[in-house]
């Protein structure tokens, strides 16, 4: 019941729930012109002020509401002051509120009543107005810092909440492309195996070429969705070396040339004679092209044409690659909104171009780590569309390993170390069609002593072996007096940064992700007996 102070001047009688600066004050007086001078002199505060005119309202309000500080008047008929401190305090919720008793005799009897009731302080009336804006303020003071003190630790505890669902989301899709690349790998070594077996109709051709794309996309699908997490979450982090922009440009440009033929779209490719040397991640530039020639690819129809072109201006030290396609096009609304995450120009229900809406995003993102922008440009609807991936230059021409990875080596001998039978024996089969000399280990003890014997040019070790690990049998064989020079690459479904970062300091030369890419595999190699 307020209806004692509803004319009271200036006094804001709403009781703020969520501003944190704003406090409640309760009097307690069932004198009403006590209660209008009270209220004068505490408006300067700039609080939320209430009114009871009984103990009894008092304690309603209590219940209702939260208070920086109570002043209660000791005199009251019914319910006393000192009774209402005592109700005051047996409620949990209003337990250490602070309460300053009004009062005009401050006998030493009543004193002591009045602190065993629960009272912080005494104030003798008629009080100074200064003296009491004074002592509420300390409460107001007190009751702010609480405040902030609780705010604080809620932010900080849905802080932490946040970073341990986004710890687990990450080790959530690390393991789930982890499980979703394992049987892609037995997969896609027996697609090229499968040909051995029986002479090859143009049926089984075409299921080989089915199953073959599937798989790719499959795989471009789940390295998507994981990188797209983990830069979201600032957690690539570039292999940056000089690099010669046109050889990965061309190089990229042949990995992608057999998917253009299928669909009948032309594919050019106008590439400067002179290297082009970037400070850039050669993965990660691979993949910045290949997402923007894979859409390319998706959204041009069949006579299409798709040319790819690298310009180097040595004068402001940038180099852009520009991707044109005769394709469908993107309309003006469209263009600004490219880039987004997830972003998808809304397709039929049959989503026959199927995307996760990530690869740009991906492109933007891998663009802005290499200090480089990505721009696109379209006429509209039915014209075509141009990307543009503009990265800087370095003067720097230094010796690369690409130059090696041209070359086709030779016969090899290769061990495998790998748990899962499919796995082994597809890729041992691979491997062989390719003309190399393969031995088989399935655990890494077994891997270790067939090293031994063997004496292979390369090691192809998986990561999740029971008992012990492949970064254990790499350390063991760095420690090892015979094999301590050997060529030994990871071959694993584990991909993020953090697994590649673990994979070098056990002490592998090299991480490669499954499925087993041939055509890479071709290209390390050669690297290997370069290094
Ligand atoms: P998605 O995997 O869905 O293709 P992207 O991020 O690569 O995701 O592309 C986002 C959207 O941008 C696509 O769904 C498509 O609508 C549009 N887009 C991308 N490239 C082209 C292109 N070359 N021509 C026309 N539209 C394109």
């Amino acid at each position: 019941m307020r209806g004692s102070v509803d004319t009271l001047p200036a006094c804001d009688m709403e009781v703020s729930e969520s501003v944190p600066a704003r406090v409640n004050i309760l009097v307690v007086d069932d004198l009403k012109e006590k209660l209008l001078v009270y209220s004068t002199v505490l408006e300067d505060l700039g609080q939320n002020v209430l009114f009871a005119s009984s103990g009894e309202e008092a304690l309603k309000l209590v219940l209702s509401n939260d208070f920086a500080v109570i002043l209660l008047d000791v005199n009251m008929p019914n319910m006393d002051g000192i009774e209402t401190a005592a109700l005051i305090r047996k409620r949990r919720k209003s337990a250490h509120t602070p309460i300053i008793f009004l009062t005009a005799f401050a006998d030493d009897v009543h004193v002591e009543k009045g602190y065993a009731s629960g009272a912080v302080d005494y104030l003798i009336t008629p009080v100074m107005p200064e003296i009491l804006k004074a002592k509420v303020r300390v409460f107001i003071e007190l009751s702010q810092m609480r405040q902030r003190a609780a705010l604080q630790a809620e932010e900080s505890a849905r802080r932490k909440a946040a970073e341990e669902s986004a710890r687990r989301k990450d080790a959530f899709l690390g393991m789930l492309a982890h499980e979703l690349r394992n049987p892609l790998g037995p997969i896609r070594n027996a697609i090229h195996l499968l040909h051995k077996i029986g002479p090859d109709t143009p049926d089984t051709v075409r299921l080989r070429a089915i199953i073959d794309r599937q798989v790719t996309h499959m795989a471009r699908l789940v390295d998507d969705l994981l990188d797209s997490t983990r830069l979201a979450n600032g957690k690539i982090l570039l292999r940056k070396e000089q690099c010669d922009l046109s050889q990965i440009v061309c190089r990229t440009i042949e990995d992608y040339r057999h998917i253009f033929e299928e669909r009948g779209i032309s594919l050019e490719a106008s590439l400067p004679q002179k290297p082009v040397w970037v400070d850039g991640d050669p993965t990660r530039l691979i993949q910045m092209l290949g997402n923007l020639l894979h859409n390319a690819h998706k959204f041009t129809p069949p006579d299409g044409r798709v040319s790819v072109s690298l310009i180097s201006n040595e004068k402001d030290q940038t180099a852009i690659i520009k991707v044109e396609d005769t394709g469908i096009g993107i309309d003006s609304q469209t263009l600004p909104r490219i880039f987004d995450v997830f972003y998808q120009v809304e397709q039929k229900l049959d989503r026959s171009r199927g995307g996760l809406g990530l690869g740009l995003s991906l492109v933007k993102s891998l663009a802005e780590l290499h200090n480089g922008v990505v721009t696109v440009t379209s006429a509209g609807t039915g014209q075509g569309a141009a990307f543009s991936l503009q990265l800087p230059t370095t003067p720097l021409a230094v010796s690369s390993d690409i130059a090696a990875s041209a070359e086709k080596p030779s016969q090899s001998r290769i061990l495998i170390i790998e748990d899962n039978l499919d796995a082994a024996e597809t890729t041992r089969m691979l491997l062989e069609q390719e003309g190399h000399d393969t031995c088989i280990a399935y655990t890494g003890p077994q891997g270790i002593v067939l090293a031994r014997q063997f004496q292979p040019h390369v090691i192809l070790c998986d990561i999740g072996l029971p008992g012990m690990d492949g970064y254990q049998v790499a350390r063991a064989m760095r420690l090892d007096p015979v094999l301590h020079s050997a060529f030994i690459i990871a071959l694993t479904g584990y991909g993020r940064d953090e697994d590649r970062r673990q994979a070098q300091e056990a002490g592998f030369n090299m991480h490669l992700t499954k499925p087993l890419d041939t055509r890479m595999f071709r290209r390390v190699l050669a690297s290997s007996y370069k290094g």
